[in-house]
């Protein structure tokens, strides 16, 4: 446990442990036997409509709240989990929350956008920008505040500082106690704080991360949070060393859907009646197919699917909306 923060800096968020709940029926689709898979319902953390996020914000909310700070701004897409569930803690801590979301208001404004504006944060769209000009628009906005008498904390993209990351080393110690015997927890991999903090509590050989395109480099990302969680020391540098990852579940980009991961959706949902996401736990999901298929993750093997949520954004996804209502017809 990481001496250096004392416990009062975080925020109880959430009640744990997340369920771990068996999946034999989707074992059995995707190639493994029964009782090789479970689910970590990490979909399950409660604030907000739950999701991997509340984990880092217990952290990344709780140090801005212990810091004196009044204001919590953090930045995503306009679809983002992180940016809701900061919403969510801001009103949990009693604290204002403003967020820069890139893209612009449109009619269609659905998902995530309707629950920030429910949780009672201020969203700045900040229009087509880089990663870059959406920094640049959080440092505005936080400047703005400053002048304005707030004090604002800057929460980073997807919550994936090394504090946040904190979480999910938390969640990799309870992980172990629910099953000692994991030989590998498959994740999506977004901003990166997730898979690293698992990475600092299981080792990389047990971590296998799905690539979602939410970042240029996921390798140089989420070693360098592993590097920050370690005290530096050269055993410690070498925990990044080997990082499990799939490249191959990106498609076309980010919010773009693709048959692999419309047809995962699909099997967990008729299996297990449980929802994935277009962006994230969809792709994690067929990048564990795709592992079982080329031999990385065989039968026999305790294998962890995380669940980290995402629900609303599916209603923020035109082309999944599209594909799951052409299923209501067909089966009709
Ligand atoms: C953000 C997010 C992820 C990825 O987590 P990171 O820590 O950003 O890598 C996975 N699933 C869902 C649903 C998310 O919102």
């Amino acid at each position: 446990m990481p001496e250096e923060q004392p416990e009062t800096v975080r925020a109880r968020l959430m009640s744990r442990p997340t369920p771990l709940e068996a999946a034999p029926r989707l074992a059995r689709a995707i190639g493994l036997a029964p009782d090789d898979l479970w689910i970590k319902r990490d979909d399950l953390t409660g604030l907000g409509g739950g999701g991997n996020k509340v984990r880092k914000l217990e952290w990344t909310a709780g140090a801005a709240r212990a810091e004196g700070a009044t204001t919590l701004v953090t930045s995503g897409a306009a679809q983002s989990n992180h940016a809701r569930l900061t919403a969510a803690a801001g009103a949990r801590l009693g604290m204002d929350v403003v967020l820069v979301l890139a893209g612009a208001p449109s009619a269609g404004m659905t998902g995530n956008i309707v629950l920030d504006g429910l949780f009672g944060a201020r969203v700045v769209w900040a229009g087509e920008v880089s990663e870059a000009g959406l920094a640049a628009a959080v440092a505005s906005v936080a400047e703005d505040l400053r002048t304005k008498g707030a004090r604002p904390a800057v929460i980073p993209f997807g919550g994936s500082s090394v504090l946040g990351a904190r979480g999910y080393a938390e969640a990799g110690w309870e992980l172990l106690e629910q099953a000692p015997d994991l030989s590998t927890v498959v994740v999506a991999l977004g901003s990166g704080g997730t898979m690293a903090g698992l990475v600092h509590a299981l080792g990389a050989e047990r971590v296998l991360g799905v690539h979602c395109g939410a970042v240029a480099d996921p390798e140089q990302t989420v070693s360098a949070l592993v590097g920050g969680l370690s005290d530096g020391g050269t055993a410690d540098r070498r925990a990044a060393d080997g990082l499990r990852l799939r490249l191959d579940q990106v498609g076309a980009g980010y919010s773009a859907l693709t048959d692999p991961v419309m047809a995962a959706m699909t099997t967990a949902a008729r299996t297990e009646g449980i929802v994935l996401d277009p962006v994230y736990t969809g792709r994690a999901l067929a990048g564990l197919i795709a592992a079982v298929h080329d031999g990385h993750v065989r039968p026999g093997q305790r294998t962890v699917f995380l669940h980290t949520g995402g629900l609303p954004g599916l209603f923020g996804h035109p082309e999944a909306l599209r594909r799951a209502r052409s299923a209501v017809t067909d089966t009709g």
